[in-house]
């Protein structure tokens, strides 16, 4: 019996979706939606972003400071593979739009024990130096501007964004529409187009993209997603003469990122099945408390035993059972399972139908705790499937791709007889 990798995956073949008006709807104003909308206005789209709040970047994408934190893994898997591409494309992109509130001020990674450690040490043998070095506590008190006792990684081009402000440069282009206040309620399909039933009346487009963050399952054909909700907040503190001299990202467990405007972001608190939006002062001390642990002499610098806690911010990160994103078409749930329920019995039957999907249904969340470096690149991926343009060069290999696929969940379900 051949392999099943061997004969191609028919459950991951692209959608034939082709919309010849060259326009699309975008659910959802974060970081995930409006990196999908510049990458289809880069291609000559009109894109309208429907948001539900007053402003974009409410939600997950609302904190002041996001680190471009890149997790490797000495392995390659796919992981890590995206993410280096992610992180790539993100300090590109960054250094092309030009926004003020960016800065490519280094991220430093603490080795927080000896298994990290050794990691830390493989990846230096294995990638150049501009992405990053293995250094000892010393050299990375020179670089942080205080005292570090851990070893750790430095990535000298990463940097901390301003998420909102990454969003509003994303979206400020002639062919993006953004309605605010349109909180979505349905979608449906109508002859050959998708309807949109919100708050500010309805919305029709051959093609749409979900991008709702936490909320991305809400609709009906979204449901088999299976996406997770985990509440973090951030912990504002005022800058003191000595924090001041903070220069770079400092991540152990938990981070900080150096002042601005008199302020420092620490994150952030990591809470399951916790819905609550509330800003808590027990969130704001086991902020402190990593600081103190993993960084004590920052801690020491913004205040020790006299910080000064300006302020607070809870949002959910949406995580996925493998960690990489949701990017791509949706297909219909039942008649996915109905067309490769033989693979429950024989995985490695060689079947070869192409699923069922919805014409013009796609999706990006997923983002976790990297949407820095994982909302935009997967815009661009999103945008190549949908448009079909192969001038831009995709910038990830197709294996990848079919990581990232929504349908990967099903497919694996079914062949563990599952589903
Ligand atoms: C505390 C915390 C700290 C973080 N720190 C970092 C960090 O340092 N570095 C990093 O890379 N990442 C970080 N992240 C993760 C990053 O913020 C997210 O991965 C990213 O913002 C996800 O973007 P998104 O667009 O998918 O989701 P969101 O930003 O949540 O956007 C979804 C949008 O959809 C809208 N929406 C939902 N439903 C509807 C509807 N029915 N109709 C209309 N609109 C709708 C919402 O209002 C929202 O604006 C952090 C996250 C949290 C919570």
């Amino acid at each position: 019996m051949p392999d099943i990798k061997q004969l191609g995956k028919p459950w991951f073949s692209q959608a034939d979706h082709r919309n010849p008006e060259k326009s699309a709807i975008v659910i959802g104003g974060g970081l995930a939606g409006c990196s999908t909308a510049y990458s289809l206005a880069k291609r000559g789209w009109q894109v309208t972003i429907l948001e539900q709040h007053e402003a974009l970047a409410s939600e997950a994408s609302g904190n002041p400071q996001g680190v471009l934190y890149a997790k490797l893994s000495a392995d390659n898997t796919p992981l890590s593979q995206f993410i280096l591409h992610g992180y790539h494309y993100s300090i590109d992109l960054l250094k092309q739009l030009n926004i003020q509130d960016w800065q490519q001020c280094g991220v430093v990674q603490l080795a927080v024990n000896d298994k990290t450690n050794q990691r830390y040490q493989a990846l230096d043998a294995q990638h150049p130096d501009d992405l990053l070095q293995y250094m000892n506590a010393q050299q990375l008190s020179e670089i942080a501007g205080l005292d570090i006792h851990h070893s750790g990684l430095f990535f000298p081009a990463a940097g901390w964004v301003h998420p909102p402000a990454l969003c509003r440069a994303l979206v400020d282009h002639s062919t993006i529409k953004t309605v605010k206040n349109s909180l979505v309620n349905e979608i449906s399909p109508e002859n050959n187009e998708w309807v949109i039933k919100s708050d500010s009346g309805e919305f029709r487009s051959k093609t749409i993209i979900i991008a709702q963050g936490t909320a991305s399952s809400r609709f009906n054909q979204l449901r088999y997603l299976p996406l997770k909700s985990i509440r973090g907040q951030i912990t504002r503190v005022k800058a003191t003469h000595q924090s001041q001299k903070l220069s770079t990202c400092v991540c152990g467990e938990g981070y900080i990122a150096p002042a601005i405007k008199g302020e420092h972001t620490l994150g952030a608190t990591f809470h399951f099945n916790d819905a609550s939006l509330a800003i808590r002062d027990q969130d704001h001390q086991e902020n402190l408390n990593m600081q103190q642990q993993w960084f004590p002499t920052s801690y020491d610098a913004i205040g020790g035993d006299h910080i000064e806690i300006t302020g607070g911010r809870t949002g959910f990160r949406c995580t996925t059972p493998d960690y990489l994103p949701i990017v791509g078409p949706v297909v219909h749930h039942q008649s996915f399972l109905d067309t490769y329920a033989p693979l429950r019995k024989n995985s490695k039957l060689p079947l070869t139908d192409k699923p069922d999907y919805f014409d013009g249904l796609y999706v990006t969340t997923g983002h976790g705790s990297r949407g820095m470096i994982s909302c935009p690149i997967s815009g661009e991926i999103l945008a190549d499937m949908i448009t079909g343009d192969e001038s831009y060069t995709n910038p990830l290999p197709a294996t990848l791709k079919e990581a990232l696929h929504p349908s990967r969940f099903l497919i694996r379900d079914l062949i563990k007889n599952k589903q």
